[in-house]
């Protein structure tokens, strides 16, 4: 990994990993794919991979990055969808031409055109957004309960309960909060 890029937060769920690609939006944003080369490596990492990206396709990735966190938030308090994000997604979504295929060994992979790698790659993203959007897949769109993240994530765990977007951050930040707060308690009522 290039040293001085943010890492990535890699979770399971393809669109709002994407999403997760600007953190703490409301505290101080990470952009964790500053530049063209670091979404070539964040789609390689999906199963995505593109020989290359322009400038202008990273902010079409950005676009629908922010469209999908919009319309997400927006489906995870249920709210009306803002029209202007479910038409980026829609966009998108029409304009990927990436297939799916089926390995020998039985696993999908995504087939991308060379020359339109990221578009297409944009593509999958989007359906899956709109797979979670709509309801299609078991599980639930929540939003983090930490107040500098507040990232709409896709919780399907049984209970459908989960808090963060993600344990090893938001939900481990929260957690060391409350332990410091409750120890400053005890050493205050203890003087
Ligand atoms: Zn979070």
């Amino acid at each position: 990994m290039p040293a001085g890029f943010p890492d990535f937060r890699l979770g399971t769920v393809l669109a709002t990993s994407f999403t997760g690609t600007l953190s703490e939006r409301y505290g101080t944003p990470v952009e964790r794919i500053p530049t063209p080369q670091r979404l070539v490596d964040w789609l390689a990492v999906y199963g995505l991979a593109v020989d290359s990206c322009t400038a202008a396709q990273l902010d079409l990735a950005r676009e629908l990055r922010e469209a999908i966190h919009l319309a997400a938030t927006a489906a995870a308090l249920q709210h009306p969808l803002p029209a202007s994000a479910v038409q980026v997604i829609n966009d998108r979504s029409a304009e990927g031409r990436a297939a799916a295929i089926l390995t020998p060994e039985g696993k999908r992979e995504w087939r991308l055109n060379a020359d339109s790698g990221v578009e297409d790659a944009l593509g999958v993203i989007a359906a899956d957004a709109i797979n979670i959007i709509a309801g299609e897949r078991d599980g639930k769109l929540a939003l983090c309960a930490s107040p500098t993240c507040q990232a709409a994530f896709f919780d399907t765990s049984q209970s459908r309960t989960r808090r963060w977007c993600d344990m090893n951050t938001c939900g481990n930040r929260q957690k060391k909060a409350r332990f410091n707060t409750n120890q400053r308690k005890n050493s205050s009522s203890a003087e």
